[in-house]
């Protein structure tokens, strides 16, 4: 049963059922809950009326011009994952969610995927290995595959293929009056610019070309090692002293496994494991505790993040971005998290986070080809997941998160900015740490495509609220 909201600018139930005799028989119209909607942290999480599943592209478009008609907010819902405290939705509003639009297929030369809005991750991977055709993602199933790939887009590809917003060739977008465009690097520069690194801000992408690649092996290496607290000296220290080759990536992860602190390395390399062993032989010489490796195909690639996609529960995740690796800032960091995981037990889960990526090639293109801040800066990715299920906790996990941000942020080696990637932020950062010098810009095209305001989710560009 739907609420029955009577408030100027909120979903009226003679409303609703306009909207679905607009629809086409596929699309779905159902109250929000954490079954239909569930989001990955509860932490100030958007909680609207209604969720509308479009069953077409073109449904997605009705449903945004009855939205506009109706003055009622809305807010695309793919993934669910993102977690940022921008969200403004409260109870007045819709989700537009794109689950039904979640089809990937290739060309006869399976040299192209086409995309469609709401492909998760795994989406992606499960019909790339049936076609034999590798494509970038992220490294978590869970994710919408262009929820990530609009902000930026980063996953164990990056060093081979760029970050994910390299890889498109079009995308197909309803605007915020909408109207339906397929926008291409020569079709609209402008908008093509836009969506590619502040998109959520641009529009709704229901669909998306991208580059696949056949050639490729959809095979690779894969280790995890762990260590304990007393070796965590020696593995920064070698983790201060790593240079990563294009085909790999590491994760560094601060878990708190029974009480007691574990240091767990997760290593990617496309290719073999005598290759990847090689890369990555001055961090396995520190001597883990525990190490298991092996050759994985691309469809589990992502099955050590399964827990992190658990959705549920208080998250706020506080991030920033790195130039180089400080072993003192990650000493540091330890710290932090340690008292906060030994002194409150109900926040034992929370973790610290860094996904590093050799960007040697995503540099290789140049930074105002996107509107991505962080391109020729930014290297690593480190981020403070506070875990728990009281929101009486918030303030405390405030306190934490903001201390360890500032520790990462005071030694990024980036002269005179911070820079952090617009899907990690917490929600606080000022726009110009999410936007860098591509911000004024950003907010005149804003203007043009959106002079109502109407995308005013995600750091949003011209603030909260509809103009
Ligand atoms: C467990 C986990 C793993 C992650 N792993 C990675 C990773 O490997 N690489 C990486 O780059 N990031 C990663 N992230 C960050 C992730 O990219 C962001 O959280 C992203 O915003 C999530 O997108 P979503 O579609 O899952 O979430 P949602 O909350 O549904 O969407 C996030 C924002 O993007 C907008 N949006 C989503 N899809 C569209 C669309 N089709 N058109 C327009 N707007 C859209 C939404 O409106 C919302 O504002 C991860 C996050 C989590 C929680």
């Amino acid at each position: 049963m739907l609420s029955l909201l009577a408030l100027h600018g909120q979903v009226h139930a003679h409303n609703l059922s306009s909207l679905t005799s607009l629809l086409s028989s596929g699309s779905i119209v159902e109250a929000a809950n954490t079954t239909s909607s569930p989001r990955w942290s509860e932490y100030e999480a958007p909680s609207p009326t209604s969720v509308v599943h479009p069953a077409t592209v073109a449904d997605v478009a009705a449903t945004v011009k009855w939205a506009n008609e109706n003055d009622v907010p809305f807010l695309t819902y793919n993934g669910g994952n993102g977690w940022a405290t921008d969200f403004t939705l409260d109870h007045c509003g819709i989700y537009i969610a794109l689950d039904l639009l979640d089809s990937v297929t290739f060309n006869s030369a399976k040299t192209v995927a086409t995309i469609g809005g709401g492909a998760l991750t795994s989406d992606v991977s499960t019909a790339g290995y049936a076609a034999g055709s590798l494509v970038a993602t992220g490294t978590c199933d869970c994710v919408g595959f262009l929820g990530a790939l609009l902000g930026g887009g980063i996953g164990y590809l990056t060093g081979e293929h760029g970050l994910l917003v390299d890889t498109v060739l079009s995308l197909q977008v309803v605007l915020a009056d909408g109207t339906l465009e397929s926008v291409t690097a020569s079709s609209n520069p402008d908008l093509w610019w836009a969506l590619r690194g502040a998109g959520p801000n641009f529009g709704i992408v229901v669909g998306a070309e991208v580059h696949a690649y056949p050639t490729e092996s959809l095979t690779a290496w894969q280790a995890t090692l762990v260590f304990l607290e007393y070796q965590l000296d020696d593995l920064l220290a070698a983790l201060g002293n790593l240079t990563l080759p294009a085909a790999s990536s590491l994760t560094l992860l601060y878990v708190s496994e029974g009480g007691t602190p574990a240091i767990i390395v997760e290593l990617f390399y496309h290719g073999t494991a005598d290759q990847g062993t090689a890369a990555f032989a001055s961090v396995l010489a520190v001597g883990p505790v525990s190490t298991s490796s092996s050759v994985n195909p691309w469809t589990e690639w992502n099955s050590g993040s399964a827990t992190a996609c658990v959705k549920g529960g208080y998250k706020p995740t506080w991030a920033a971005g790195l130039a180089d690796f400080s072993a003192s800032a990650f000493s540091d960091v330890f710290d932090i998290w340690n008292d906060l995981v030994t002194t409150y037990p109900d926040a034992a889960d929370s973790d610290v986070i860094l996904n590093w990526y050799p960007m040697a090639y995503a540099r290789t293109i140049p930074e105002s080809s996107a509107a991505v801040a962080f391109r020729d800066s930014v290297s690593l990715f480190p981020s403070i997941t506070v875990s728990y299920t009281d929101p009486s906790f918030n303030s405390t996990a405030i306190t934490y998160g903001q201390e360890a941000r500032a520790v990462w942020q005071a030694n990024d080696g980036i002269p005179g900015s911070n820079y952090t990637y617009i899907n990690n932020g917490f929600g606080d950062e000022p726009l110009e740490t999410i936007y860098g010098e591509n911000l004024a810009k950003l907010q005149r095209l804003k203007l043009e495509y959106d002079p109502y305001n109407r995308f005013n989710q995600w750091f949003p560009l011209l603030g909260k609220g509809r103009a």
